[in-house]
């Protein structure tokens, strides 16, 4: 069955959460579980969706915005808020999970770093969701770390006799995660500390006959050549979600 794609919109709702665990799943990420009441009715079906956390300042509470035309209204600023993916949302326990690449300068890495039990999170969105429907002949699945949530996600949502390649770069070894499927996954982790990057792999990317869809999400620099490279290829944009998740020496840097 061919593929079909689309966008859903959600109302914008924000909810103020609570940790309740920041476990160390890697030596470089942490997975944070957070828990409130207000995630009554939270949806997150898209397997890259993504939600706007608010970090409060330290030892401040976080406000509550309300909805407005241009988006979140803060009565007091704006908090500092960074774009991440609901790893896991368990609507009967209303906690949401969330997967966190550890780096040392910014706002989210250094917070997760620390989280513990009790620390306020906010949560915004998400807005919408990007939804795959049909099964491709193959799927693509390219990313570094913080593309790791999304491509777990959409590995654990395909069916039996789903064909799928998941290409993730990360610092080393230590650094590879165990994700189920029910489809026919070849895994290909690419080590940094050994010089094997997206852009390398990419030099020599081809690929498979019939339908595919790809999705890539990483540093900014690597997606740009993964735009480049998938054109020169002849693969059809209707069929490729390509995002940039961060830039290097940027804040907050993204396309969305
Ligand atoms: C749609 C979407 C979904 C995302 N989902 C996730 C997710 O689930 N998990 C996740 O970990 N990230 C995810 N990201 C990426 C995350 O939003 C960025 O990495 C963000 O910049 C982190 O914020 P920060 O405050 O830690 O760093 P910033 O304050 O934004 O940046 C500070 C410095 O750190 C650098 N930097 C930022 N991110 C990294 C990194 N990963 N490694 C090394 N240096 C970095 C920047 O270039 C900058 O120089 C997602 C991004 C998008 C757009």
């Amino acid at each position: 069955m061919p593929i079909t794609t689309r966008r859903i919109r959600h109302d914008l709702k924000f909810r103020r959460t609570t940790v309740v665990s920041n476990t160390r799943i890697t030596p470089q990420m942490a997975r944070i579980v957070v828990k409130s009441p207000e995630l009554e009715g939270f949806q997150c079906p898209g397997f890259d969706d993504h939600i706007r956390l608010a970090f409060p300042e330290p030892g401040q509470a976080l406000d509550k915005p309300t909805p407005g035309e241009r988006g979140l209204e803060w009565p007091n600023g704006r908090p500092e808020t960074r774009q991440f993916t609901p790893r896991f949302f368990d609507p009967e326990a209303q906690e949401l999970t969330l997967d966190f690449v550890l780096h040392e300068v910014g706002v989210a890495g250094p917070w997760a770093m620390d989280a513990r039990p009790g620390d306020e999170l906010g949560v915004g969105g998400p807005r919408g969701s990007f939804l795959v429907e049909g099964q491709a002949d193959w799927e693509l699945l390219m990313g570094d770390g913080t593309a790791l949530p999304a491509i777990a996600r959409r590995l654990e949502a395909l069916p039996a006799g789903a064909k799928a390649r998941a290409v993730i770069e990360v610092a080393d070894a230590a650094e590879e995660q165990q994700i189920e499927s029910a489809a026919d996954v070849e895994m290909v982790w690419l080590h940094a500390d050994k010089g094997e990057t997206l852009q390398g792999y990419l030099d020599t990317l081809s690929l498979p006959e019939g339908e595919g869809f790809v999705f890539f999400a990483a540093e900014a620099d690597a997606v740009s050549k993964a735009r480049e490279k998938l054109d020169a290829l002849g693969h059809p944009g209707s069929h490729l979600k390509a995002s940039n998740y961060w830039r290097k020496g940027e804040a907050d840097a993204h396309d969305h």
